[in-house]
């Protein structure tokens, strides 16, 4: 592959308004004090970062040509380069810690599944992603938009949608908007259910979101013949995070 085609793959829209760039750093909360940044590029974000007060601060690159030019710019910053995607997190931390970036769009659903699986220590995220993506993890039960992601993260993050970002202030722009949002870890340590038969519910309730559950679940191989709760008539996007963890321990309980 060239080297053109690589990028290609690498979602690179940098961001060209420092006004903005600021708001999204001011996003992250005060009491944040171990930080990860995703694809910082050429460093818009990363500069205000750096600044922070009492903040044990890495940024972590797959481009190498963005490594080398951080390296260059902000010689002082721990600049790891590699794939997040693949990076073992608890090698950097030992204990919580927040992801922030203007995130590679490309991935953006595998970061936030990631983020899912490290719930116990990542205490808040804050990210720009394609707009429609930021729709999807904050919206609520009824919507269309609703899935996977807002039932898995809400189950463990409070989430915002902070503001939508117009997509000429990139470079190269984007085919879509863009929009920040925010998830901060809220009080729930463990799910009243089993929590790996929760993601199996959830996951197999939006696969076939047109389905009544009860079909759904059926077709995922899950035992609902003899459970007889009325939310199983209903389709996925229908229900609360709650009701998904109580539909969790109905199924449990016939296992
Ligand atoms: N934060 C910068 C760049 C955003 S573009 C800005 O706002 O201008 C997304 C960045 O993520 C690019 O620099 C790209 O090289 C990087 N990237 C893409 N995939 C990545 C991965 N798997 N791990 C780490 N960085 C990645």
């Amino acid at each position: 592959m060239t080297e053109v085609k690589a990028k290609k793959f690498l979602g690179q829209h940098f961001l060209t308004d420092d006004g903005i760039a600021r708001r999204i750093v001011d996003s992250l909360s005060p009491e944040s004090h171990s930080v990860i940044e995703i694809g910082p590029g050429m460093g818009v974000l990363t500069k205000f970062l750096i600044d922070r007060a009492d903040t044990d601060f890495h940024v972590i690159e797959i481009d190498r040509e963005s490594v080398a030019y951080l390296h260059d710019h902000y010689p002082s910053l721990h600049v790891i380069e590699g794939d997040f995607l693949r990076f073992d997190l608890s090698a950097l931390f030992h204990e919580s810690f927040a992801i922030i970036g203007n995130f590679p769009y490309n991935i953006s659903s595998q970061i936030l599944f990631r983020v899912f699986d490290c719930r116990q220590s990542v205490t808040e995220v804050v990210g720009m992603f394609q707009k429609e993506v930021a729709e999807r993890v904050a919206a609520g039960p009824g919507s269309k938009t609703y899935g996977i992601l807002s039932v898995l993260l809400s189950a463990f993050y409070d989430i915002e949608y902070l503001f939508t970002v117009h997509e000429n202030v990139f470079n190269p722009p984007p085919k879509v908007k863009s929009a920040v949002i925010r998830l901060r870890r809220n009080g729930v340590q463990t799910l009243s259910c089993d929590e790996a038969l929760f993601v199996r519910v959830v996951k197999a309730g939006f696969n076939q979101r047109r389905k009544t559950l009860r079909n759904a679940l059926r077709s995922a191989s899950l035992p609902v013949e003899s459970v007889s709760v009325e939310v199983l008539a209903k389709r996925a996007e229908q229900l609360s995070t709650a009701d998904f963890i109580n539909l969790t321990k109905v199924i449990e309980s016939c296992l």
